[in-house]
């Protein structure tokens, strides 16, 4: 398959699962664009005129059957520096190690086996060396990023510095390199798909604004605060490369904070697409409700250290958390609102200390979830959510309106306003199930429109609800069982 009809074919699977999952994105573009293009070949023009690129003869890896030089990953061998068997000709999956691709030892072809050989050819290099005292004292001071990505990070400039890099190489994809001499070359992918970010900003800027213009004030702004969301196996391109280019180049601000996540397994074991030991999000979407899913998948995100999707650990989280505290707290709520307050929210009267304190513990956690979202720590945050389901429960069952009838009011007041703040402050993590609440809560507003301040917003007594239905369908432990059998039999026929 050509590089293109690859993409094509994926492309819009991706989006589609991303548009079921409710992520929306203010662009999802495409490197293949004629803007990319551009945007890479001004910033690589501005490189050369800088004195950042300089011509160089260099080895590549070239198969005598294939005819053909080979891409990194098309090259596999043992890892130079841990000896790890089967590893890429760039990167090893085992150390984490980068290396040159003519490094890797007992090298073989992945098309058809066999050993490559190597040629000689001028290619076009970064001169990364010059940048690495500046990349170094970049990220020095941030102490804000995850404790590994630092560490990884700032041992790697410290220990090993930079070495200058190819930027060019012989293919047919990609934009064509801008250097006198360098005609019949591309950029090569790394260094051209980290400047994706830049030329996806001016796609929306240009097409979905209609401000040509606005891209600047992203960044070219030091106000502007630049996430990038990767896995480890992209952090050194995005705490190092990435950096030294916008350096290089001068009139770009940098990332702010690179968010690296570690990598999730199925079941103890590493994915793998060709071994069958994968879940397809489009097979977990066909069955499972996306919040479900989104659930579970913040409630294991591998933010510190690998992580494993494990089928009955799946349906312990969903059906005990989600639905056990979460669900039912709500549920529960809006039920007895409905059917004992004839759907209206009650007069509290004057409040009691033990209420007060409710509605206290609930801005607390509002606020402490708005710093752990802000520092990225979105496991955390999702269980600030929980335990503010939890602390509704708590006092619910204290106060147990359906025994209390005198004092029903002013429980089910505080606690319609802790409801109300949970689909607020939920919606990041589980946007359907907000939506479905504010319906409820007769809240005529998108979750698109929320604030956080709305989190703080009374609902006031007299304010009239709608028949609630329960919020979340039990995981069914019978269809758990059978895709652990059906996972274990694959394992059997690797192992
Ligand atoms: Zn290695
Ligand atoms: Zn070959």
């Amino acid at each position: 398959m050509k590089p293109k009809e690859l993409c094509d074919k994926y492309y819009p699977l991706q989006k589609e699962v991303f548009e079921r999952l409710g992520i929306s994105f203010d662009i999802f573009s495409r490197t293949s664009k004629p803007i990319h293009y551009e945007v890479v070949r001004e910033f690589y023009k501005k490189l050369w005129e800088k004195g950042y690129i300089y011509p160089k003869e260099i080895k590549q890896w070239w198969c005598p059957k294939d005819k053909m030089v080979l891409p990194d990953r098309f090259v596999k061998g043992t890892c130079p520096k841990c000896g790890a068997q089967d590893q890429y000709g760039d990167v090893c999956e085992v150390c984490g190690s980068w290396y040159e691709s003519f490094e890797i030892l007992d090298p073989r072809c992945t098309l058809c086996g066999g050993k490559p050989e190597i040629i000689r050819k001028i290619h076009f290099f970064l001169k990364l060396s010059a940048l690495s005292p500046k990349v170094l004292e970049y990220v020095r001071d941030k102490k804000h990023w995850r404790k590994a990505t630092y560490n990884k990070t700032i041992s790697w400039l410290e220990k090993e510095g930079l070495r200058d890099k190819d930027i060019t190489r012989d293919y047919e994809w990609g934009p064509p390199a801008p250097f006198p001499g360098s005609e019949g070359q591309v950029i090569y992918n790394w260094a051209e798909n980290l400047l994706g970010y830049i030329s996806a900003t001016r796609d929306w800027a240009e097409n979905v604004l209609n401000r040509p213009d606005a891209w600047r004030d992203f960044w070219m702004d030091h106000e502007t605060k630049l996430y990038c969301f990767i896995g480890k196996d992209n952090l050194f391109f995005h705490t190092i490369l990435f950096p030294a280019l916008l350096i290089a180049h001068g009139e770009y601000i940098l990332p702010y904070n690179v968010v690296v996540n570690e990598f999730v397994n199925l079941e103890g074991e590493k994915l793998s697409t060709s071994r069958g030991w994968v879940i397809w999000l489009h097979d977990l979407l066909a069955e499972y409700e996306p919040d479900i899913i989104r659930y579970y998948a913040v409630a294991i995100a591998p933010e510190t250290r690998d992580t494993d999707f494990k089928w009955q650990d799946f349906a312990d989280k969903i059906n005990g958390e989600l639905i056990g505290t979460l669900g039912n707290f709500i549920h529960r709520v809006l039920t007895f609102t409905y059917e004992r307050m004839n759907g209206v929210i009650p007069d509290p009267g004057e409040l009691d200390v033990r209420s007060r304190e409710m509605l206290d513990t609930c801005c607390n956690i509002v606020e402490q979830l708005k710093q752990k979202i802000g520092s990225c720590e979105f496991r955390d945050g999702l269980k600030e959510i929980l335990r503010l389901a939890q602390e509704g429960n708590k006092y619910l069952n204290e106060k147990s309106p359906w025994r209390n009838p005198e004092e029903a009011p002013r429980t089910i007041y505080v606690l319609i306003q802790v409801i109300h703040a949970l689909a607020v402050i939920m919606s990041p993590y589980l946007p359907f199930t907000s939506q479905k609440i504010l319906e409820y809560l007769n809240i005529d507003k998108s979750i698109n429109e929320l604030r956080w301040s709305d989190a703080e917003k009374t609902l006031l007594p007299g304010h009239r609800i709608k028949e609630p239905k329960p919020l979340f369908k039990k995981i069914d432990e019978r269809d758990i069982r059978e895709k652990i059998k059906k996972l274990e039999e694959i394992r059997k026929s690797f192992s």
